[in-house]
């Protein structure tokens, strides 16, 4: 193991209290992720989800005497190119190493991964925290090897069941340094990770089906001070129980020692349903993987050009189009991380932002189509409301042929019946007076109408708003705001 190094200065906000005084918690992650692809590592057997049991099984994924692996060549171009889109070391020469153990539900009796020679290195995850600014997460290594199979316990009362279908599947492995100082921290590094895979398309994010699930290491410390012992909680697959499980874990460990106790180096599990952790096995227990090249497979070599050409068919990642929306749209930081925060979304903001004022396009993107896709549960892709038709609405407010107001209106119409904005406008009569002569007519009438608010208005110029509601209400919302207020300052004499 490398040596670990802190590169975060203790922030007094993220301490948690004791009874004797602060705490800080340090976390590393361990993120499996499935790789994107048709079939396994090193056999041809299908990876497709939700098969019948040992359907996705070729006698390689079994371990049938003498059966040889074969590298599957699009699972290394994954991997490169989740390595390139982590600002990583490309190593051009790998090793695929032995990990011996035994269980039930792998075959071989030992996993195939990468020990000392992974074949990416050292790279660097960024998150948006927010108030807290920008944090750099500093990525160790990524690493190739096979998942195992599924044991099946609960079928028969007194036999046990065994899946090969994910025997053999593809994995990431990607390691973070301990470079994590909160739950929300590492709930944003979950998130972020599964953000740049997706936009890579090197692997679905899916936490639900298990293909990313991650390993978090917890320990505390007093702020600044030398690294804990550390415990591990393997395998959790939402990020919601990530954070969960480290609030718990944390505490679990402080109360340990602030009652003058030593933590146990072990491995854990997270109880979605109590909100605990339990111990697994303590180092004593552990395993030695009895770890060696696999003399089956030849070292993993490749060149250059090889990598170059995979660079530069890189997308471009949300960090890239995170900034590029900040300087192209004017867009706040905050509204620019919410839109590149899945590629769908992305794409969808920009074919309406195109050409129109981005500012505005964001607020309703955001505010009015999110939030009611949120509220309906619907996904981007399946929005009633398509970019261009949010784009017609949104160029209409601009133009000032219609208000906010009105525009939410049409937004509606447009949700519910469909149909072209401006035409809808058109037709239904929803054009926004503009024409000052029509507006202070009705000024006028809603003056001679009530001559004591008059009167309380100019002793009170707060009333004016009154004076607006009653205007707009009289225009069924169509007179332009702006020319409403300044024609009333005017006839109010305020
Ligand atoms: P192992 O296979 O033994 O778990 P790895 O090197 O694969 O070891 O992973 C170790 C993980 O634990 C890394 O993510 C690393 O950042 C993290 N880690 C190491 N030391 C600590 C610590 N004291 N507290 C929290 N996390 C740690
Ligand atoms: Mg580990």
């Amino acid at each position: 193991m490398t040596e670990l190094v802190d590169t975060r200065t203790p922030d007094p906000k993220k301490f948690i209290k004791g009874a004797t005084g602060d705490w800080e918690m340090v976390l590393g992650l361990e993120v499996h992720a499935q790789v994107t692809s048709e079939s396994k590592l090193f056999s041809g057997s299908s990876t497709e989800f939700g098969q019948p049991p040992n359907n996705n099984v070729s006698f390689v994924d079994a371990a049938m005497p003498g059966m040889l692996p074969v590298i599957n060549e699009e699972c290394v171009r994954q991997a490169v190119r989740t390595g390139l889109g982590l600002k990583a070391q490309i190593n051009k020469r790998s090793l695929f190493d032995r990990k011996n153990y035994f269980y039930p539900d792998l075959p071989q009796g030992y996993q195939i991964s990468q020990f000392k020679d992974p074949i990416v290195g050292e790279g660097m995850v960024y998150l948006d925290m927010g108030e807290d600014g920008e944090v750099e997460i500093g990525v160790e290594r990524l690493h190739l090897e096979q998942d195992a199979g599924k044991s099946i316990h609960d079928q028969h009362p007194n036999m046990s069941f065994v899946d090969l279908n994910r025997s053999g599947v593809a994995l990431m492995e990607i390691v973070s340094k301990p470079d994590l100082r909160s739950a929300d921290e590492a709930k944003a590094y979950i998130n972020k990770l599964r953000t740049i895979l997706r936009y890579l398309g090197t692997c679905d994010g899916n936490m639900e089906q298990g293909s990313m699930r991650a390993d978090i290491n917890v320990s505390v410390r007093r702020p600044g001070g030398a690294f804990g012992t550390r415990c591990e909680i393997k395998n959790v697959n939402s990020v919601r129980f990530a954070g969960q499980a480290i609030e718990y874990e944390a505490r679990r460990q402080i109360d340990i020692l602030e009652d003058g106790g030593t933590i146990d180096q072990q491995t854990r599990l997270f109880d979605p349903k109590l909100g605990e952790t339990r111990s697994m096995r303590s180092k004593e227990e552990a395993h030695d993987y009895r770890y060696f090249p696999d003399p089956d497979l030849l070292p993993l070599e490749f060149d250059d050009a090889y990598i170059a050409a995979l660079a530069k068919d890189l997308p471009e990642l949300p960090d890239e189009k995170r900034a590029r929306f900040i300087k192209e749209f004017g867009l706040s930081a905050y509204d620019a991380s919410v839109l590149v925060a899945d590629r769908e979304s992305a794409a969808y903001y920009e074919d309406v932002a195109e050409g129109r004022d981005g500012k505005l396009a964001a607020n309703w993107v955001i505010n009015e189509l999110f939030g009611r896709l949120n509220k309906e549960g619907l996904n981007v892709a399946d929005s009633p409301v398509s970019a261009e038709q949010l784009g017609g609405i949104v160029a209409l407010i601009s133009n000032g042929e219609i208000s906010g107001k009105i525009a939410k209106d049409v937004f509606e119409i447009v949700w519910t019946e469909g149909g072209n904005p401006a035409e809808i406008v058109e037709s239904r009569g929803m054009k926004q007076v503009t024409d000052t002569g029509a507006i202070e007519k009705i000024v006028d009438e809603i003056i001679a109408a009530n001559p004591d608010q008059v009167e309380k208005a100019k002793q009170n110029p707060k009333l004016m708003g009154w004076f607006v509601g009653q205007v707009m209400k009289a225009s069924q919302g169509k007179a332009n705001p702006q020319a409403v207020n300044e024609i009333l300052m005017a006839k109010l004499e305020l």
